[in-house]
């Protein structure tokens, strides 16, 4: 008999993010197909896709119209590349589509073929516009503590994973972190709203010390996603605005997961009026189908890199790539037509944060919370009502079961995190929110099971 999939897979394939030794002994679940919010496994299982994917199959699985501009796009023309003065139709066409749907003042994209690629074509650019400026000393980045921005030295360097520093060992220099705005997790002997101008606080505070005529940019996500689903109080985002204002710093907004109507917005810069300068974006628009990326660049620095600057010496050979970028321009016209963005604004943004909120009668859930197609479960200890142990790691266990129940939850840390496709029905959020609670119940059975209380 041929070795199974699993077998091979353990043999010869290194996974992202992954303990290696402990995947060679659990083996891996072979996914084989999907359709709509729904994926399959290889023994039969058939789950509600909670993630999307990794936060990116937005018009959800099996889409038609995706494949066929693949198809022709590939007959037509499978590469070129958008080096030495050429473009091609797809790159010209996305662009264009692009910056009608970003903020008025963002003009220009600069295409990569990742999230990752996007934040380090950020830092080459916020590097060169001061450069360019004439102020080339301006070079640290603040970022924030638990923040993501990708796993390229660059993009590790601007989040603020801790655990991710620790291996990378020394990062991109320049570049230092500030305080999350993560109430539940690290604000709660105050309220939202104190804590949320606190965080921005410690922003200027971090200004001052370095140096404003040192400081190139901030870099921030509007939601944190990976870092887990979590919405900054509402005096945040006023108050870093209000901070930024006061000195001359371009404003980075990842929206590599908020971007593309996740938060029932086109961009997260949208819903919290944000006007970036530089937006990396990817994920979302192209629903994943094809690898992706790129940056929206504001008219501030695209006016001083095109009329001040020569070449940039940055580029990608699928910066633009034509499949990719025909894709993409498919998914974009597909969610305006079929008003997905809206939808998840008006009807289903609503609708899950109804029905979401009520797994916080559960015993095991401290708060749930949740905005447009983001939720996330703060899992916590019912005899103390904090933390649970740590060495425990009740967020894994409830994952695990919940991939049992049918659904695919995230867990970082204790925090249970969901970020289903766009196209979810109201029929699909009633049986995503039961078989969270159906993995809530088992999770908490098993440990009463094991740790009696
Ligand atoms: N920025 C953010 C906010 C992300 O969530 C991610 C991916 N989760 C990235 C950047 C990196 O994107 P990629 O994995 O496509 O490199």
């Amino acid at each position: 008999m041929p070795p199974s999939l699993p077998a091979l897979d353990r043999a010869h394939h290194l996974h992202p993010f992954t303990d290696f030794k402990a995947l060679g002994e659990e083996g891996s679940r072979v996914i084989t197909h999907a359709e709509g919010v729904y994926i399959h496994d290889a023994e039969g299982h058939r789950l509600l896709d909670g993630m999307a994917g990794l936060w990116c199959v937005n018009l959800g699985y099996g889409r038609r119209e995706l494949v066929d501009a693949a198809a022709e796009q590939m007959l037509q023309l499978p590469y070129y590349n958008t080096f030495f003065k050429t473009t091609h139709p797809p790159a010209v066409g996305l662009a264009e589509k692009l910056c009608r749907l970003a903020p008025a003042h963002m003009n220009h994209v600069f295409f990569t073929g990742s999230g990752s690629e996007a934040n380090d074509t950020v830092l080459r650019m916020v590097r060169r516009y001061w450069a360019l400026r004439g102020k080339p000393w301006k070079q640290w980045v603040i970022g924030r503590e638990n923040g993501y921005h990708g796993s390229t030295l660059a993009g590790m360097s601007l989040g603020g994973m801790a655990l991710m520093h620790e291996q990378g060992g020394p990062g991109v220099p320049c570049i230092t972190h500030v305080r999350q705005p993560y109430w539940f997790g690290e604000g709660r002997d105050q309220s939202p709203e104190a804590f949320g101008h606190a965080c921005a606080a410690a922003i200027e505070e971090r200004i001052l010390a370095l140096g404003e005529e040192n400081v190139a940019a901030f870099i921030a996500e509007p939601v944190q996603g990976a870092g887990g689903a979590i919405m900054p109080p509402a005096s945040y985002w006023p108050a870093v605005k209000a901070v930024l204002a006061r000195y001359d710093i371009l404003l980075v907004v990842d929206e590599v997961i908020c971007g593309f109507g996740r938060l029932g917005e086109w961009f997260g810069s949208v819903l919290y009026d944000l006007a970036p300068d530089l937006m990396p974006i990817a994920k979302g628009l192209s629903s994943g189908y094809l690898p992706i990326g790129g940056v929206l660049v504001g008219d501030r620095v695209a006016d001083t890199l095109i009329e001040e600057g020569g070449e940039f010496f940055h580029g990608f050979t699928y910066s633009g790539h034509p499949v990719c970028a025909a894709v993409a321009l498919r998914n974009l016209e597909i969610m305006e037509e079929e008003g997905v963005v809206e939808r998840v604004r008006d009807d289903l943004g609503p609708y899950l944060a109804r029905r979401w909120s009520e797994l916080a009668d559960h015993p095991l859930v401290g708060e749930a919370r949740s905005l447009g197609l983001m939720g996330a479960l703060e899992l916590v200890d019912p005899t103390t009502g904090g933390r649970f142990d740590r060495a425990l790691a009740v967020g894994t266990l409830c994952r695990d079961i919940s991939f049992a129940c049918g659904l695919v939850m995230r867990s970082v840390g204790d925090t249970m995190i969901i970020s289903p496709p766009l196209v979810i029905t109201h029929e699909q959020i009633d049986e995503l929110v039961s078989l969270a609670r159906e993995a809530l119940d088992e999770t908490a059975r098993r440990l009463s099971g094991d740790f009696a209380y």
